[in-house]
């Protein structure tokens, strides 16, 4: 598009024509960023597969299932409503102001997001858009409360959880984006094509990790889960066997979901209060990524760790054959389904960190690549969390694996699950079977002594 002859001004323009980038925001419903763009006459729904973002997730064939799937669902909602979804690949910000370009756009609209990537790649979106005198215009939407919407007094971001959530439950919500009535795309615009799973990975999913993608899928688990599970949820979370907690991470992560409307939907509810506390744990952490985006890769609060180099024990920890039931299992789960308990994911962490002596990243990297909701902010900063490196820096954060597998899962249903070879094996002895048993069984010896890597871990030299 010539702009030296453009005889639309850009306020005229964006009336005609807007983008819609989505990006975590997978969704029609309230969404801050395609309710504005639904205001022009034209609009592109646009979703970019970024170069950069497939090159990091090229073995991450659970993510990108779920992706498409999300995508597929997207782009069904946009016909309905007489659009479609426009797909295109390549490198985010060039991609996306060719668009812009191509459509005769003034505005585009884009959802922010927290990671130090998401942020740079905006930036050059915005610094690009503005010489070609489109406007870039930020959304909320990720998250409930926009991070910073709340500061601690003289500090960017929240560290410490419980000020972060009283002030959270009192602050003032966004109202809820209306959904377009209907998006009319330019014409002849080519909407591209939705790419096979193939076409981005040679990995393969999880055999068990069947949760489909999608907004029509979030929020039909949403309804049933709710209804079935919500009042005993506090009661219920920490049971690894039961299985109850409502497994609406990957919605949430890719936005199939809105964070605010679930919030603001299940609060009221009975039970609703301890749910949206952990709602209020996934703002936190993306407050504290949005500030200090580092943290996605170093040590928020360094303590100079020398971790351990055990290609053989980190190979047992992935492979699900540390010895320990309730941390094979937990491994075990993640590899099959995709999905791990929250217990679990501090079992296994603590594990690998405390017991191992094994770098948090390694750990996280191991995660990202199998879990459905891989979210770097929840991620890197839980991995933190427990490893001792995070905003919450409490060195006695550690779990016992036996002691945590008889509290967690008294009647060993967990471990029988995930741990075939152990099915048979008594309540008494399945957290802890005799050295003659696992022999018999085929199940390995403990890895290390638990109360002597502690030992050993409260001695390491530290740089
Ligand atoms: C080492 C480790 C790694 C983790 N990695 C991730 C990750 O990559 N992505 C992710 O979404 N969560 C992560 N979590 C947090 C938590 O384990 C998952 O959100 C939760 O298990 C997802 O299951 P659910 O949807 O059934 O949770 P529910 O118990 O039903 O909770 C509802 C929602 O609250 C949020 N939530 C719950 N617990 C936490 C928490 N501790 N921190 C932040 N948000 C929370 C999630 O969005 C979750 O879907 C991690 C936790 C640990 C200890």
């Amino acid at each position: 598009m010539d702009l030296v002859n453009d005889p639309l001004s850009p306020a005229a323009r964006s009336l005609t024509c807007s983008i819609m980038v989505f990006t975590r925001d997978l969704r029609i419903a309230d969404n801050p960023a395609l309710a504005a763009a639904a205001g022009s006459a034209r609009v592109v729904p646009l979703f970019v597969l970024d170069d950069a973002v497939l090159a990091r997730w090229r073995d991450h064939a659970n993510r990108l299932a779920f992706l498409l799937e999300s995508l597929h669902d997207l782009d069904q909602s946009l016909r309905g409503l007489g659009g479609a979804l426009v797909v295109r690949r390549g490198e985010w910000a060039p991609t996306v102001l060719r668009t812009a370009l191509g459509a005769g756009a003034g505005q585009i609209h884009v959802a922010e997001d927290v990671s130090g990537y998401a942020a740079r790649r905006l930036a050059r979106l915005a610094d690009a858009a503005a010489g070609a005198r489109i406007g870039v215009t930020r959304h909320p939407g990720i998250t409930v409360l926009r991070p910073g919407a709340i500061r601690p007094p003289g500090g960017a971001a929240y560290q410490i959880f419980t000020p972060y959530y009283r002030r959270w439950l009192d602050a003032p919500r966004r109202p809820p984006a209306a959904p377009p009535a209907r998006i009319t795309l330019p014409g002849g615009i080519d909407p591209g094509r939705i790419p096979q799973l193939g076409e981005l990975t040679a990995a393969t999913p999880s055999a068990a990790a069947d949760t489909a993608g999608g907004e029509s899928a979030g929020r039909a688990r949403l309804q049933r889960w709710a209804g079935d599970h919500l009042d005993a949820y506090d009661a219920a979370r920490d049971d690894l066997a039961a299985d109850r907690t409502s497994r609406l991470a990957p919605y949430l992560h890719l936005g199939c979901l809105s964070p605010a409307a679930v919030a603001a939907d299940l609060g009221g509810r009975r039970g609703g209060a301890p749910f949206v506390r952990q709602i209020a744990w996934r703002d936190f952490f993306h407050q504290v990524l949005a500030a200090r985006p580092d943290a996605a890769s170093r040590d928020y609060r360094g303590r100079g760790d020398r971790w351990a180099d055990d290609t053989g024990a980190l190979a047992a920890w992935q492979a699900g054959q540390t010895g320990y039931p309730v941390v094979d299992a937990g491994m075990r789960q993640l590899a099959a389904e995709g999905f791990l308990h929250n217990r679990a994911r501090m079992i296994v962490a603590s594990f690998l960190t405390k017991d191992l002596h094994i770098d948090w990243r390694q750990g996280a990297a191991h995660f990202l690549r199998y879990l459905l909701d891989g979210d770097i902010a929840c991620n890197q900063l839980n991995w933190q969390w427990v490893a001792g490196t995070g905003t919450d820096a409490n060195p006695h954060r550690i779990f016992n694996p036996t002691l945590q597998g008889r509290r967690f899962d008294p009647a060993g249903d967990y471990v029988r699950r995930y741990v075939p070879e152990l099915s048979g094996l008594p309540a008494s002895v399945i957290h802890q079977p005799p050295a003659a048993v696992r022999e018999a069984l085929g199940y390995p010896p403990p890895l290390v002594d638990h109360h002597a890597a502690i030992a050993e871990y409260r001695r390491r030299p530290r740089r």
